[in-house]
């Protein structure tokens, strides 16, 4: 009885051994330790055997139950880690978790013309928006540019008829606020606006902040020192501001504000064509000619306007060199912001 014990034990390991799937170790299962399995039999049979035979084949008949069991389970085990044929086949796998879809983020653009924006809400602007196509009107000659002025020419202007025009700047924003509200006033016009130029440095459309203040007592050192705030709170609170004379016909006196440039911290570099400085905003006191349009008392309110270009900011933020890498939606550029 036990050499036919050694016997079942070795077929039935080999068995279990070169099964191939789960199915197959059941069938071992029940062939051998099923209720009328060989084991199974033997141990049911113990009581026919002679008495002094009972307790060896009893203790062999459950060690071979044991072993069988441990076996069965650690191949099946084996197979269930290995993966499926078909699966290989079809190359789908259920069991795989789901592909993640891909976070969109905000424009690089955007996100520095929010920043922008911010700075001036909490220094208590509004912010006012307006027509992308715009009259002549709002875009030149409210702002002290007639039709004959040279400083048209200063901007290449997309014109859609003789009255009608794609805005160069978003100042007609300005005009179109004065045109609906008395001083004080405090106001950020952010907004797309075209011109007719192309190169690393320039695109037909690209993106200005605007700002105005309006008020009884708003003075150049008003200007001056929202102005450094501003370039503090954009780039660091070390960075040196300068204010050079500059010419606008809607600004008298005008100026034009230039940083300390960010790359060389105004060492000399290729970005600062050596001088140390970068040209970043444009700003000066409202034009008493401009007020006269809309309507102000020159005699009692006085006040500034500055303009400055998103890209240009943005370009020195992040320390890129070409203003056409924003606009060519390349996905790898734009999500590393
Ligand atoms: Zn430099």
């Amino acid at each position: 009885m036990e050499d036919k014990l050694h016997a079942i034990r070795e077929e039935a390991l080999q068995a279990i051994e070169q099964a191939s799937s789960p199915a197959e170790l059941d069938q071992i299962r029940v062939q051998y330790l099923g209720r009328k399995g060989a084991v199974t039999q033997i141990l049911k049979g113990l009581g026919k055997l002679a008495p002094e035979e009972r307790p060896k084949v009893g203790k062999l008949a459950n060690e071979v139950k044991k072993g069988l069991e441990k076996a069965l389970s650690a191949k099946k085990e084996e197979l269930e880690k290995a993966v499926p044929e078909e699966r290989l086949i079809t190359g789908f796998d259920p069991t795989l978790p789901g592909r993640r879809l891909p976070y969109g983020s905000l424009h690089p653009i955007t996100q520095v013309m929010d920043e922008i924006a911010s700075v001036f809400i909490r220094m208590g602007f509004s912010v006012e928006e307006g027509p992308e196509i715009e009259l002549d009107y709002y875009n030149f000659e409210a702002l002290n540019i007639p039709p004959d002025h040279p400083a048209r020419d200063m901007q290449d202007t997309f014109y859609i008829d003789d009255k009608v025009l794609l805005r160069t700047h978003t100042s007609p924003i300005q005009v179109r606020t004065m045109e609906k509200r008395q001083p004080p006033l405090r106001i950020i016009a952010p907004g797309k606006v075209y011109r007719c130029d192309s190169d690393v440095t320039h695109t037909p459309m690209f993106h200005q902040v605007e700002g105005l203040m309006v008020d009884t007592d708003v003075s150049f050192a008003d200007l001056k020192g929202i102005l450094t705030l501003f370039v503090h709170e954009i780039f660091d609170p070390e960075t040196s501001v300068r204010f050079r004379p500059s010419f606008f016909p809607f600004t008298e006196p005008s100026a034009e504000v230039d940083i300390q440039c960010v790359m060389c911290r105004g060492k000399g570099c290729r970005v600062c064509s050596q001088t140390g400085w970068l040209e970043v905003l444009g700003a000066g006191m409202v034009n008493p000619a401009v007020f006269r349009h809309v309507g102000y008392d020159t005699e009692k309110y006085t006040g500034f306007a500055f303009g400055l270009g998103v890209e240009r900011i943005a370009m020195l933020k992040y320390g890129i060199d070409d203003i056409r890498l924003f606009y060519e939606n390349d996905i790898g550029f734009l999500s590393q912001f």
